[in-house]
């Protein structure tokens, strides 16, 4: 398991982060935060934790991103058109 992997893991244990914060903190880019996550997501089915994600919302309407890939941040709000998008966060928590 890579070092960014380990870090990522390690930072969603402590607390609930979106991937702009990931890649921040991390110092990679948001499209390789994403890119982890599906493969932190993966690995930790075979652990007694898992990958907990809040949904991406549109910050106009309320309308919740539930039914699309839930580990990319939409553009805009299919409801409403609305571009305010609150980015999905991610979080590890014992099973
Ligand atoms: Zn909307």
């Amino acid at each position: 398991m890579s070092t960014t992997r380990q870090e990522i893991i390690t930072l969603l244990s402590e607390g609930e982060h979106g991937a702009k914060d990931i890649s921040k903190i991390i110092r990679i880019s948001e499209k390789e935060v994403y890119t982890h996550l599906e493969h932190i997501n993966r690995s930790l089915k075979s652990q007694k934790r898992r990958l907990n994600i809040t949904p991406a919302e549109c910050l106009s309407c309320g309308f919740k991103f539930e039914a699309r890939n839930r580990f990319s941040s939409p553009g805009r709000c299919p409801k409403c058109k609305g571009e305010h998008i609150q980015d999905p966060k991610y979080v590890i928590s014992e099973k």
